[in-house]
């Protein structure tokens, strides 16, 4: 049969479009990474033709003794890599693994307690357009407005006036360690189920850079993509085996239908990697990386939030230069710098407004940048803003200048060759 090019030179040309843009970019988004040529290949892979709804050993259709194995290696694989004794690798989202655990152990009305958006918790905790908002009477804790950090006797007393039947812990913007024994703490006290959210961190937990929520928590969800470094997904894992079945059951039947058994394939790949010695040090040079990329941020008048980070990402607070979130994000993306606007804890501005940034060494780290290449990154990055700062409609000499810059850097630190 034909080629992508041949048969839809459209769509092919879009995405040869995409690959030059991730080639030339330098992606700061904290939550994307750049997976293996083994990863794609297992996810471009035959096994999306195969329908196995049900588990391994228990399927509802013929045929599935060799996705079987592929999902046999992604479970064993998982529980190997956090030390669950329970594991559900079909979620095809970290919202439908969201999903799935609330339909497990909730009912609608029920009460929810999670982390609130301005505080960078997550849509999936009870924001109010999502699903998670709309069905539970969600209640929201956040951080303290000296430090930034999560108000914990706050969160105890919410906890306490609420009665929730859930709390959540994680998000998708809080850059510090989460004292997960002072939630397990939290939750016993009210007899609140404990959820962790670890779709951010759960590549630092895997590599033992962040302490794991697996001991403390009755189930913890996460993305498959960000620091884990494997293909768009999500995934159930709990110390709990009888919990475990609500969960299986919650995924399918409840929520999906027949699994991504390509993505489940390409989920194996990732974490055998992440199981090599390599991934360690991985991780501890996004985590190193970060720090650097903050403090040059930080030497430049800008302002983190929290005054600095523990993990992959860092929030930077644009007020001390006047400047918004979205005209920052457009001047350093034309300027070849890809990263977010994101709200700062009491953040003035609106949503599409916001006061700060969200900026992440995952991806960067994996095509190699050290930390000289994260100061370097870090001072492009003051050099834009702070020529945005006195122009607010941008500096087109100083960023096509630092665009030069950076697709030289990029180019000494290539992705897909095979695929240029
Ligand atoms: N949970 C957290 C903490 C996240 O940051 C995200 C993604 O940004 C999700 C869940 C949702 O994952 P997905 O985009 O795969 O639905």
């Amino acid at each position: 049969s034909q080629s992508l090019a041949e048969s839809d030179p459209d769509l092919a040309k879009a995405v040869g479009q995409e690959i030059r843009r991730q080639q030339q970019q330098i992606e700061l988004i904290a939550s994307e990474n750049i997976v293996s040529r083994a990863v794609l290949e297992a996810q471009g892979s035959p096994l999306t033709n195969k329908y196995a709804e049900g588990y391994p050993g228990r399927r509802y259709y013929g045929g599935c003794e060799f996705v079987d194995i592929a999902e046999d290696l992604a479970r064993d694989r998982a529980r190997k890599l956090f030390g669950a004794a329970y594991v559900n690798v079909q979620p095809s989202s970290g919202s439908q693994a969201n999903q799935g655990v609330f339909l497990a152990l909730l009912k609608p009305g029920d009460k929810i307690l999670g982390m609130s958006l301005d505080a960078g918790g997550h849509l999936t905790h009870g924001a109010k357009p999502n699903i998670s908002g709309k069905w539970f009477e969600a209640h929201h804790y956040g951080v303290r407005e000296d430090d930034a950090l999560i108000d914990y006797d706050a969160l105890e007393e919410k906890a306490r006036e609420v009665q929730p039947q859930l709390i959540i812990a994680g998000g998708s913007a809080y850059p510090r360690i989460i004292d997960f024994e002072r939630f397990r703490k939290i939750a016993d006290e009210v007899g609140a189920y404990l959820m962790v959210d670890m779709a951010h961190f759960a590549g630092l937990v895997a590599a033992g850079e962040y302490p794991s929520p697996i001991p403390h928590a009755d189930v913890v969800t996460t993305t498959t993509h960000k620091t884990l470094r494997g293909p768009r997904g999500g995934m159930i894992l709990s110390r709990d085996e009888d919990l475990g079945k609500k969960f299986n059951s919650a995924i399918f039947p409840g929520l999906q239908g027949g699994p991504l058994m390509h993505v489940v394939a390409a989920k194996a790949v990732a974490f055998g990697e992440a199981l090599q010695p390599g991934f360690k040090d991985y991780i501890k040079a996004v985590v190193a990386n970060c720090k650097i990329m903050a403090e040059t941020l930080k030497d430049g008048g800008y302002e983190i939030v929290s005054g600095g980070t523990d993990s992959h990402l860092a929030l930077v607070d644009l007020r001390p230069k006047s400047l918004t979130g979205d005209i920052s994000e457009m001047a350093l993306e034309r300027a070849y710098m890809t990263c977010n606007k994101n709200g700062v804890p009491f953040d003035p501005e609106k949503p599409m407004v916001t006061s700060g940034l969200r900026i992440g060494s995952p991806a960067g780290t994996t095509r190699g940048f050290g930390e000289a290449e994260f100061r370097q990154i870090g001072e492009m990055m003051v050099e834009v803003l702070d020529a945005l700062s006195q122009n607010r409609s941008g500096n087109k000499s100083v960023e096509e200048a630092v665009k030069a810059r950076v697709i030289e850097l990029t180019s000494r630190f290539p992705i897909y060759p095979e695929l240029s």
